[in-house]
């Protein structure tokens, strides 16, 4: 796989899935711009030690207008993004009737509405050149509902539909757009839940294995450099025909 020549912008890269996805494209020889916050200069050196030095902007995606400046930066210092892949996203748990307004605004507006953005921006560039890439990081809630997720469960069933427009408004050309759907992948974001588990039973061990074995049949956490081998197929000339696919890596989540 050879990804020399191409810029890839990976959404919420300095950490977790979004890294190990960036880590693999800069493998293959892609040009890398990172995004997020946390320990930013660690992320760079992390991608920097895979290929290239990467480029950085910093833009909140809740804030539609930074998103245009992302863009900016990526059109201006990188020629535009031939792929993107839009990893960002947090998670707030409630129910339903306790779910603050602004917790559920802000899911959507980085779990989904900042896809609808990048994908609108990105993709004039992408047809101009010919090619181009869009994966989606959904989640098996973007097939399967989980109680006290309702932004968590809306804002990835909605990145998988719109996943499948952009990839019919493009199917003619040599651009596609798919969604991956990973199970329980232990970074950050997992580890929040795990603590809450643990803060209950006071046994973070067994929080770790009791989430697993709710859910996940492998028992096994999917890692973010088996989704980024999976990212990379998807960018390959091979997966030119797998257009509006939601591919599953959730050690059996969906098989049960
Ligand atoms: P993480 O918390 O490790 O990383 C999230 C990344 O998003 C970080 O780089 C963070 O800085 C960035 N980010 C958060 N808010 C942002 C904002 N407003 N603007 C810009 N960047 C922002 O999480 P992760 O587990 O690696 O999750 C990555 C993606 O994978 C998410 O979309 C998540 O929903 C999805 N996912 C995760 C799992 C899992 O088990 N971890 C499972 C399925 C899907």
């Amino acid at each position: 796989m050879n990804l020399q020549g191409k810029t890839a912008l990976v959404t919420g890269s300095t950490s977790g899935i979004g890294l190990g996805i960036a880590e693999r494209l800069a493998e293959a020889g892609a040009r890398l711009i990172l995004n997020g916050f946390g320990d930013v200069d660690a992320a760079k050196d992390s991608v920097a030690r895979h290929g290239q030095t990467p480029g950085y902007h910093a833009a909140d995606l809740s804030d539609p207008a930074q998103i245009d400046e992302l863009m900016r930066y990526a059109e201006q210092d990188f020629g535009g993004v031939d792929i993107l892949v839009n990893n960002a996203g947090i998670q707030y748990v409630s129910p339903v009737e306790d779910f603050p307004a602004a917790k559920w605004d802000a899911v959507i507006a980085i779990n989904l509405s900042a896809v609808f953005h990048t994908s609108r921006l990105a993709l004039p560039g992408m047809r101009e050149r010919g090619w181009g890439r869009i994966v989606n990081v959904a989640s098996v809630h973007g097939l399967v509902a989980s109680k006290e997720k309702a932004a968590y469960v809306a804002a990835k069933h909605g990145v998988i539909g719109l996943t499948k427009v952009i990839a019919l408004e493009t199917a003619c050309t040599r651009i596609t757009c798919n969604a991956i759907c990973p199970g329980w992948v232990l970074t950050p974001l997992v580890q929040q839940q795990i603590d809450k588990r643990a803060a209950v039973s006071g046994d973070l061990q067994q929080a770790r294995d009791e989430l697993l074995a709710e859910k996940q049949p492998s028992l096994e956490f999917v890692t973010p450099g088996q989704l980024g081998e999976l990212t990379l197929f998807l960018c390959s000339d091979a997966a030119e025909q797998v257009r509006g696919a939601a591919w599953n890596m959730d050690g059996g989540w969906l098989a049960q």
